[in-house]
């Protein structure tokens, strides 16, 4: 039997949650096509992750395929107190006041327990509280209280979130929690650390610092401050996540979709992997079949060449996490094989080239093309050829071949590559049979065909992508350790 591979181009992660916490849930949806799972740290304790973790480790292990884990650091949510009424109604047009009194609140008042909001709020400011459902107008403000009228009315309960999206707040991107989960996180070994309103390039620095090269970094686009500083945020993050769920409300929902575009393309010029995120397939926690609008929503995500796509509680708490995965699959096959996507993805490609990395990857791709190519293998040691070679959206698998188990799971969340831990060679010959018995194996290509390999020589030096060589796919060459 052929092993494990996908059919597809574009990546899907998955969020586990307490409808996706056994083995074999995990398995089934890594199966149907969960390639990154998602550990979410505002939910669950440290041994609900641990004990996740080491399912998806072990699934690793019982399948032979890397599997990328991403954790998501919950970040610095502003809440309100609490009410001595446990909630209250608030009517447009009524005045409203924030304090630091750490009395209950009531019909009037409520406790905001972040003395640096108050220092950072300007009179005009708005103030958004349970997803944006209410919305505070603030009139006048101090170090110690905001006066406010309700604009848009609505029951207030305890502990509700707060968004304040026209300002640049104080606040530290990562609170006392985040900072320990995040060593716990990278103590366990995850491969990627997502950032919660992230508003600037230091914030990323900062967990960067922290996370000691154990994890690559991903900023999550959510707060309107991101996306003003987007390009400064992309150039220090190793990756980007489009958190349209904040995003939607700290914005006006009419403007995710444009910054959705330009985000996803120019993550993608960075060769840097971008995930779309949040209310993909919605309807798909209590139902089995998604919306037309929801597929079209998806089918978007693919066609804007996103590397990856996201279930949050359509895997994590829904009632149809595999059917969720398995949707996602669908539209993705379907989407890859229209035409009109090949010639959207061909016309958003951009043809600057300035190193020799960039040069080789292009031809690869140019060759691929034109030729009859099955697959393009490339050596990687930080996985930097790899994403290179995946910038350029080629229309043939990206077959990476690595020594470093961190490296082929990093590369899980990034288009088209599939990846695989080979043993570390030293000449090129010996890396060609290797990509001939990797293309084979996963049925990439058989033996009339023709494989594209690149590496940089020598070996074990990252950043150097200076050859490309066709070969072919010829069992012989296996056999006889030869490629010639
Ligand atoms: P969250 O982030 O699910 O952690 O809130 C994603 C989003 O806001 O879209
Ligand atoms: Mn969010």
């Amino acid at each position: 039997m052929t092993p494990l591979r996908r059919h597809r181009m574009i990546k899907i992660v998955a969020t586990l949650g307490p409808a996706s916490s056994d083995y074999d849930t995990i398995r089934a949806l890594f199966e149907a096509g969960a390639d990154v799972f998602r550990l979410n740290m505002s939910h669950g304790t440290h041994d609900d992750i641990a004990a996740r973790h080491a399912i998806i480790r072990k699934i690793e292990t019982d399948t032979g395929r890397p599997i990328a884990i991403l954790a998501d650091l919950q970040g610095p949510k502003l809440r309100v107190g609490e009410f001595a009424n446990g909630s209250e109604d608030l009517v447009e047009g009524a005045p409203f006041r924030l304090d630091l009194s750490e009395k209950p609140g009531d019909a009037t008042r409520v406790n905001l327990p972040h003395p640096e909001i108050f220092a950072a709020l300007e009179p005009g400011a708005n103030l958004l509280v349970n997803d944006g459902k209410i919305r505070l107008k603030v009139n006048d403000c101090g170090k110690d209280f905001a006066d406010c009228t309700v604009t848009v009315g609505g029951t207030i309960s305890n502990r509700k979130g707060v968004n304040v999206p026209d300002v640049i707040l104080p606040l530290a991107a990562l609170s006392d929690k985040d900072r320990k989960d995040l060593e716990f996180v990278c103590r366990l070994g995850v491969d990627w650390l997502a950032l919660s309103f992230v508003q600037r390039s230091a914030d990323v620095a900062e967990a960067r610092t922290l996370a000691q090269g154990r994890a690559a970094i991903l900023s999550k686009i959510e707060k309107p401050a991101a996306v003003t500083a987007f390009d400064e945020i992309l150039a220090v993050s190793d990756g980007i996540m489009v958190a349209r769920g904040d995003l939607g409300v700290e914005l006006p929902v009419q403007n995710v979709p444009p910054i959705q575009k330009r985000l996803v393309r120019r993550a993608r010029a960075a060769a840097k992997p971008v995930i779309v995120a949040t209310q993909m397939l919605e309807s798909m926690i209590d139902s089995p079949m998604p919306t037309r609008a929801e597929v079209s929503d998806v089918a978007t995500a693919i066609y804007e060449g996103a590397d990856a796509i996201m279930l949050s509680a359509e895997s994590a708490a829904g009632a149809y996490p595999i059917e969720a995965v398995v949707t996602m699959d669908n539209v993705a096959r379907e989407v890859e094989s229209d035409p009109t996507y090949i010639d959207i993805i061909d016309a958003s490609r951009k043809n600057k080239h300035s190193s020799i990395a960039d040069g080789i990857v292009a031809a690869a791709r140019e060759l691929a093309e034109k030729t009859d190519i099955a697959a393009i293998c490339c050596f990687t040691e930080s996985g930097t050829t790899a994403s290179l070679v995946a910038r350029e959206r080629p229309h043939v698998p990206i077959l990476a071949l690595t020594p470093i188990t961190k490296t082929a799971r990093r590369l899980q969340l990034t288009w088209g590559v599939h990846c695989e831990v080979v043993a570390e060679v030293e000449r090129f010959k010996k890396a060609v049979i290797n990509a001939v018995r990797v293309t084979r194996k996963y049925g990439f290509g058989t033996e009339k065909d023709q494989i594209l390999v690149t590496a940089g020589i020598p070996f074990n030096q990252p950043g150097t992508t200076n050859i490309l060589r066709v070969a072919p796919c010829a069992e012989h060459l296996i056999v006889s350790g030869e490629p010639e």
